[in-house]
């Protein structure tokens, strides 16, 4: 994959849903055709939806490929098979959620967050940055969330992820500062995406025997529903986040 003449080359990670797929869609449809964007995700079979919504992008501003975050080889794979190596902008949004009580989470689902939500993140930077730095520019985006810089009783595990992502980012962004490499951070609310429905579903659903019974009723009782509350009062969709991201490439 590679842009034409005067195109941004951006790679996205996390395409298959939710605010990935509407980055994705809402730089490939860009008015003035600015980005060639490379759509990631780590199994073509949830390539639908997305196809779908980039309509007559696809394959013109849009192309697919495949890149799990957590795979070394996977993503010097697709690295390797971009023209060059050579990325303008990279959109770090695959990311995943844990939630519930810590005794209740066995410590490899944990280890898998971080692999995701923070190595995934470093993985890809370590990737493109010779390039970027060489070229003397580039621009690198992480998506954390407003969990990277205000804790959330039962989010203990991604909250930690994604803070420990900012602090990764904010000491990264200074050295870069030189090679005219920019770091961005996005740090999104409550967003209706099936992250979000699944971790209501899940919470709802689950018994968490064991577990301090007045932080479990605070959980379920005041911070689940004041939270769906939010969802619905804010209305946060893919897309506001997507328009957001926009505005920070441009
Ligand atoms: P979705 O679950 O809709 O999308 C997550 C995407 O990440 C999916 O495409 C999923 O792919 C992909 N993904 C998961 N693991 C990997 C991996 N190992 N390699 C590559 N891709 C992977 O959630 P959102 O769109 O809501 O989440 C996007 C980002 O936004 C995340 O970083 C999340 O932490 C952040 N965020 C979300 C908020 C929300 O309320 N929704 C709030 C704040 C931040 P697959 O289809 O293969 O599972």
């Amino acid at each position: 994959a590679s842009g034409g003449p005067g195109q941004k080359v951006v790679l996205i990670t996390g395409c298959s849903s939710g605010i990935g797929l509407r980055m994705a869609v809402m730089l490939a449809e860009d008015e003035q055709k600015r980005y060639h964007v490379i759509a990631t995700m780590r199994d073509l079979k949830r390539k639908d939806k997305l196809v779908e919504a980039a309509g007559d992008a696809y394959g013109k501003t849009l192309s697919l490929a495949v890149l799990d975050v957590c795979s070394d080889e996977s993503v010097e794979q697709c690295i390797n098979g971009i023209k060059d190596r050579h990325v303008d902008i990279l959109i770090n949004n695959a990311g995943i959620g844990l939630v519930g009580p810590l005794e209740s989470i066995p410590i490899d689902e944990m280890k898998k967050v971080f692999e995701t939500n923070f190595f995934g993140v470093i993985r890809m930077i370590k990737e493109v940055m010779p390039d970027m730095k060489r070229r003397k520019g580039g621009h690198i985006i992480v998506v954390s969330s407003v969990m990277g810089l205000q804790g959330v009783v039962f989010n203990d595990v991604y909250a930690a992820s994604k803070f420990a992502m900012e602090g990764f980012c904010e000491s990264l962004a200074v050295q870069l500062l030189k090679f005219n490499v920019t770091l961005s951070l996005i740090e999104p609310g409550p967003v209706h995406t099936e992250f979000e429905a699944k971790m209501i579903q899940d919470v709802k659903q689950k018994e968490y025997p064991g577990t301090d019974p007045d932080t479990l009723h605070y959980f379920k009782n005041v911070y689940l529903p004041s939270s769906v509350d939010i969802f619905e009062t804010l209305g946060q969709t893919p897309d506001d986040i997507a328009r957001c991201t926009k505005k920070v490439v441009e």
